[in-house]
C-alpha cells in the first residue's frame, strides 16, 4: 500500500491553500485529491458574481504571491469588482497549476482509522495509508431542503445548487424560497432568462449589503477608521469584522457570544448590485409555505392563506453543516469525532478529537467562527494547520515511506 504523510481531500480554495502551505515543510509528502474548483464550476450558476470584496477573494498562499493581481498580470484577464464567477474559477485553476500541478483528480470514497494513521480509499479502489488526513470538502454535502419540500420530485422542486444555467425555465413560472444571496441572485438570473419569478421569504425584510448607510460610512470614515472597523477578510459588519478576522481571539469569548456573532456575521443578505435587477420581481416577505401538492403544476399554500400554482419551486435555502453527511467518513471514525450540532469541535490546527484528522472550511465555523465559511478564511486555516503539523513534524522527523514519485512545484 502507498504510504504518505498527509492526504488532503478537496481541491477548492481551502484544500489548495492548505497544500500550498504544507508543501513548504521540507520532505513532507503531501497529496491533494479532488477535481480542482469543482464546487464553483458545477454548483453555482453561470453569470454569478462573487459577493466578497477584492482582498477577500484571494486564495492565501505562503508567500502572498498568488494574488488576483498576479493572475491578471500573468494571464491578461481584465475584471474588477464584483469578481465574475468564471474569472474566480480560472484564478483558482491558475493557483492550482502553480502550487499543486500534481493534484490527483480522483475522489476519496473512504477514510478509516488505521493503527498507523488513516486508510484512504480512492474512487478507483486504490488505497493509501496516510499519517494525517485534512478534509477540505466544502459544503456540497450539506444542501438544506426544508421538510415541506424534501419528498417532492426533482422535476418540480430543486435546490439552487442543482442549476448552472436557467434558460430551460424561459416562459415558465418559478417560485423561489429564501431571502439570501443564492435565492436573490437565482431570482435575477431566472428573470433575465425569461421566467416569471416570485420570491417567498420568511424574513421581514431583505438585508441589502453595501447600501447607502454602509457606503456613506465607508466614504466618510476615511481609510484609517475604515481599516480600524473592517478587516480585509470582509466577513461581518463594522467592528465585528475585526473580531471575526481573529479566530484565536474569538475563541476566547463565551460560547453564547460566539454563537451570536456567528449568526450576525453571516445573516442572509443580498448584494446591493441585485436591487435594480430585481425591480420587476415580486418579493413576498414574512411568508412561509405551509403545504405543497403536485398535480399538473405545483400548488403551494402560504401562511397567509394565499395559493400559488407554478411550474417549478427553486430552493434558495442554503446549506446546513452536518459532518455525518460526509459519506467518505467511516461510521466508526465519525463516531470518534467530538461533535456539536453537526459541527466537529476542533482544536488548534483545526484538528478533530481524533489525532491527525483535520477539518477545514465551513465545518470549522463552530470552533473558529464564520471566517471559515469564506475564501478569506483559508489563510488562517492553512497557517494554523502549518504551525500544528510543522511543529509536530519537528518532533517526529521520521518521514513516511512513499512509493509514488511526487512532482513538487
Ligand atoms: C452560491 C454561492 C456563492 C458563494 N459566494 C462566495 C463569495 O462570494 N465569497 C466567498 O468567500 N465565499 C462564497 N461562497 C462560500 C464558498 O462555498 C466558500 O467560501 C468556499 O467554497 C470554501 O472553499 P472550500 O475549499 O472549503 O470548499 P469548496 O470550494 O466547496 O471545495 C471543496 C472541494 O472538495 C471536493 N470534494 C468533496 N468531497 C470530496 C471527496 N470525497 N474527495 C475529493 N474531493 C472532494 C469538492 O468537489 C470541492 O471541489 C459561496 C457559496 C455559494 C453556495
Amino acid at each position: 500500500m502507498t504510504v504518505c504523510d498527509v492526504v488532503i481531500l478537496g481541491a477548492g480554495p481551502y484544500g489548495l491553500s492548505a497544500a500550498a502551505h504544507l508543501r513548504t515543510i521540507k520532505g513532507l509528502d503531501v497529496r491533494l485529491f479532488g477535481q480542482p474548483m469543482s464546487f464553483w464550476a458545477q454548483k453555482m450558476p453561470v453569470g454569478m458574481l462573487l459577493r466578497s470584496n477584492w482582498t477577500a477573494t484571494q486564495i492565501a498562499d505562503p508567500n502572498y504571491e498568488l494574488t488576483l493581481e498576479a493572475y491578471q498580470a500573468a494571464t491578461g484577464a481584465r475584471f474588477s469588482m464584483p469578481v465574475p464567477l468564471d474569472r474566480f474559477i480560472d484564478y483558482g485553476l491558475w493557483y492550482q497549476r502553480h502550487v499543486v500541478p500534481d493534484v490527483d483528480r480522483r475522489n476519496v470514497i473512504r477514510v478509516e482509522a488505521h493503527r498507523k494513521g488513516f486508510r484512504v480509499t480512492l474512487d478507483d479502489g486504490e488505497t493509501l495509508l496516510a499519517r494525517r488526513v485534512v478534509t477540505a470538502t466544502g459544503i456540497g454535502s450539506f444542501v438544506r431542503r426544508p421538510a415541506e419540500f424534501r419528498d417532492l420530485p426533482k422535476e418540480v422542486a430543486t435546490h439552487s445548487s442543482e442549476h448552472q444555467e436557467f434558460s430551460k425555465f424561459s416562459g415558465k413560472s418559478v417560485l423561489i424560497i429564501g431571502g439570501g444571496q443564492s435565492a436573490l441572485e437565482s431570482a435575477a438570473l431566472l428573470h433575465e432568462s425569461g421566467a416569471q419569478v416570485e420570491v417567498i421569504s420568511r424574513q421581514s425584510h431583505i438585508n441589502w449589503l453595501g447600501g447607502w448607510a454602509s457606503k456613506t460610512l465607508h466614504h466618510r470614515l476615511g481609510k484609517f477608521t475604515r481599516n480600524l472597523l473592517y478587516a480585509p477578510t470582509d466577513v461581518g459588519p463594522a467592528g465585528i469584522s475585526q473580531l471575526v478576522a481573529r479566530p484565536d481571539l474569538l475563541r476566547l469569548l463565551p460560547r453564547a457570544v460566539q454563537d451570536r456573532l456567528r449568526k450576525r456575521a453571516v445573516r442572509p443578505a443580498g448584494a446591493r448590485w441585485l436591487v435594480n435587477r430585481l425591480q420587476n420581481v415580486p418579493i413576498r416577505l414574512s411568508r412561509s409555505v405551509v403545504s405543497v401538492s403536485v398535480g399538473a403544476r405545483v400548488k403551494t399554500r402560504l401562511d397567509d392563506g394565499s395559493e400559488r400554482a407554478v411550474d417549478h419551486i427553486l430552493l434558495g435555502t442554503g446549506y446546513r453543516v452536518d459532518i455525518s453527511k460526509y459519506q467518505f467518513l467511516a461510521p466508526e471514525l465519525l463516531e470518534s469525532i467530538d461533535r456539536f450540532d453537526g459541527f466537529p469541535r476542533l482544536n488548534r490546527g483545526l484538528e478533530t478529537s481524533v489525532p491527525g484528522l483535520h477539518i477545514l472550511g465551513a465545518p470549522a465555523a463552530w470552533s473558529f467562527g464564520p471566517l471559515m465559511q469564506f475564501v478569506s478564511g483559508a489563510g488562517y486555516a492553512s497557517r494554523s494547520l502549518l504551525r500544528c503539523i510543522g511543529g509536530s513534524e519537528q518532533n517526529e522527523p521520521e518521514r513516511a515511506e512513499s512509493s509514488l514519485a511526487v512532482a513538487r512545484p
